[in-house]
């Protein structure tokens, strides 16, 4: 195959002439582009339904038009019938503002995470216009951000976590998450560490569950082998307080 490259290739007089990968913006945004889309159709069903909204869209319809007439238009341009502008993909006025937002800020094992972080990941791969407006008023109307609500964050003093005695009794909880899926639709891993022995759990689940999912993969896989544990240890606070309310009253369990 080579050999028959470097033959066809001889017919013609060039110099070759490396070019890093800063410089070639072009190749280097169409990569990008293909690549944003091929992982949103994997996350996103019926997306391939944006492509009917440019043309009537208010914030796009005239970009839209220019990009018809000339291939890329500016910043803009037209790639596999979608809209883009530089690397992200333009979302016309729709429902599917909203449902990114509230996808990225409260879905599945998404944190309620603060205002600049969620407007920070949704511009890494989406465009519209006020894009921060609208995720400043989804997050201050989020329900659950709203009641735990602090005084600002990392204001109070660190407190120690409690020194395990015996094992699994103080455990710690995380996830791996944004794995390739496998045939049951697993995406990630939720890792349960016994911090007195440092025996893990590693448990497959899928990005999409909520706290009631988790709290019942918990009860199956941890409590059920090892019985309910005095403490869990999580960074990923708000999911885990509603974690804690799935519990009930009845459990011994401090969440930390
Ligand atoms: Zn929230």
């Amino acid at each position: 195959m080579h050999a028959r490259w470097i033959l066809y290739l001889q017919r013609f007089t060039f110099v070759l002439k490396h070019k890093s990968g800063s410089q070639n913006r072009v190749a280097d945004a169409l990569s990008r582009q293909s690549t944003l889309l091929l992982q949103l159709n994997t996350e996103i069903t019926g997306l391939q339904c944006l492509k009917d909204l440019y043309a009537t869209d208010k914030d796009f319809m005239k970009i839209w038009a220019e990009c018809l007439e000339q291939p890329s238009s500016g910043d803009y341009a037209i790639r596999h019938g979608f809209l883009f502008k530089m690397n992200a993909l333009c979302v016309p006025e729709s429902s599917w503002r909203q449902q990114l937002i509230r996808e990225l800020h409260c879905g599945g094992l998404a944190a309620h995470v603060g205002r600049d972080k969620t407007i920070e990941q949704l511009q890494s791969r989406f465009f519209w216009p006020h894009l921060r407006r609208d995720v400043s008023k989804f997050i201050e109307r989020c329900s659950v951000c709203q009641s735990y609500k602090g005084n600002g964050q990392n204001t109070g003093l660190y407190m120690p976590l409690p020194v395990p005695t015996t094992i699994w009794e103080d455990l710690s909880l995380d996830f791996v998450l944004g794995l390739p899926r496998t045939k049951r639709g697993n995406d990630s891993i939720m890792v349960v560490v016994d911090r007195f022995s440092k025996m893990a759990h590693f448990i497959a689940c899928k990005k999409t569950f909520d706290a009631l999912n988790i709290a019942r993969l918990f009860f199956n896989e941890i409590i059920r082998l090892h019985g309910i544990p005095r403490s869990l240890t999580s960074d990923r606070d708000v999911k885990f307080v509603i974690f804690g309310a799935n519990f009930g009253n009845a459990s011994k369990l401090t969440l930390i």
